[in-house]
């Protein structure tokens, strides 16, 4: 590490740090009033039985929250299950996925998706929509029954507004989208989806392990059709299940208690606050900082060209080389306690990833981006 030396003594004020160091994506800052929280109910609620009261209580609290913060209608269903986003294609592929889908492939995450269908031998080759890496594709209306979206690509930094493809009134593709990096950041209008789901580990700044699906009526009906059909179905996958469980407010198999709890007081705090639109205006706030910021600097820009598609909850900020390696400047931070801005590494870009999720202050953002301007003049 030649070099590497003089950048590696470089501390940074107190003065100008965030109140935090942790900028992951993923899983992200949990807030310690959460843990905080989570410590004081523990008695009565760690190591207790998942099918009793005390954390049945907690699981309907934890499905209203989510119905009100997100304006669902009276007849959908907030459905829980284990295994997170990635176990929870694999259910979609099983009990949501009749025939065919069609997939938004714009980065790792829904590429990753796109290409677990593609092994499922009960489905036919999924439609693959892609567009380069900094941008999104658009859904085209085709002849399937499932249009897989992304939220937010959260290894490139990219969002995309959820509409129905147009024209498919007659046609029965549901609109399936994964928002675990999205959801609670990012504005969204149910009319428009059949099942928004994700991992608290994002936005909600809880702990991983957890998947939750917002189903619509039509959703239902299309899982209890594939279930009534005979198709086979490993029971952890079981959408069905999953369905009569959450009804309960349960899950199938025993949750990580600590995950239910901690997601639960993010969502509480966010409709005590004023609900989606405060905790996006939040988002809107940090991304507005961040943006701003890099395209006033000599050394910084968005990597995502298009503003409308630049995401409010995952920054992407590449970094001149000539003038600095973001590595570096991601190794000097987090020798400083600030972790997690390295880039999505396959990317394979000059580029520090932040999250803007709502747990973080604005301010920390902006502290963010003055301990950047710091390093790199030392660097
Ligand atoms: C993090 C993430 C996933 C994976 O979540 P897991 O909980 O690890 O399964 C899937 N999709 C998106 C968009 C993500 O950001």
């Amino acid at each position: 590490m030649t070099g590497a030396g003089a950048s590696s003594n470089i501390v940074l004020p107190d003065g100008i740090r965030p109140s935090d160091g942790r900028f992951g994506s993923g899983p992200s800052r949990v807030p310690h009033e959460a843990v905080a929280a989570l410590a004081d109910a523990a008695d009565g609620y760690l190591g207790t039985s998942h099918r009793r009261t005390g954390v049945r209580s907690v699981v309907a609290r934890l499905q209203a929250g989510l119905a009100e913060l997100f304006s669902l209608p009276e007849d959908w269903e907030v459905v829980l299950g284990n295994g997170g986003a990635t176990g929870l294609w694999d259910c979609l592929g099983f009990g949501l996925i009749r025939r065919r889908s069609q997939h938004l492939a714009f980065g790792e995450f829904s590429a990753k998706f796109a290409r677990a269908v593609q092994a499922v031998p009960h489905l036919e080759a999924p439609q693959i929509v892609e567009a380069p890496f900094g941008t999104h594709p658009e859904p085209v209306p085709a002849d399937v029954d499932v249009y897989a979206l992304t939220h937010n690509e959260t290894s490139t930094g990219v969002q995309m507004p959820l509409r129905r493809p147009p024209e498919v009134g007659a046609v029965d593709g549901l609109v399936a989208v994964d928002a675990t990096s999205g959801a609670g950041g990012l504005r969204w209008d149910p009319a428009e989806v059949d099942v928004y789901y994700f991992s608290p580990q994002k936005c909600f700044a809880a702990d991983g392990g957890l998947w939750v699906a917002c189903c619509s009526p039509a959703a239902l009906e299309r899982i209890a059709e594939i279930g009534d059909s005979g198709r086979w179905c490993p029971p952890t996958l079981s959408l069905p299940l999953a369905v009569k469980n959450s009804a309960a407010n349960q899950t199938y198999n025993t949750p990580a208690l600590a995950t239910v709890f901690l997601t639960l007081q993010t969502v509480e705090w966010m409709c005590s606050k004023g609900g989606l639109e405060w905790a996006a205006g939040r988002c809107d706030a940090s991304a507005e900082t961040i943006y701003g910021w890099a395209e006033a600097s000599d050394y910084a820009q968005p990597f995502v060209t298009e503003e409308a598609e630049r995401s409010h909850v995952v920054a992407t900020i590449d970094v001149d080389a000539d003038v600095a390696d973001a590595g570096r400047i991601a190794t000097v931070l987090r020798a400083n306690g600030i972790v997690d801005t390295e880039s999505y590494r396959a990317l394979g870009r000059n580029q520090l990833r932040i999250s803007l999720f709502p747990a973080i202050p604005p301010g920390d953002v902006a502290a963010l981006c003055a301990c950047i301007d710091h390093i790199v003049a030392r660097l």
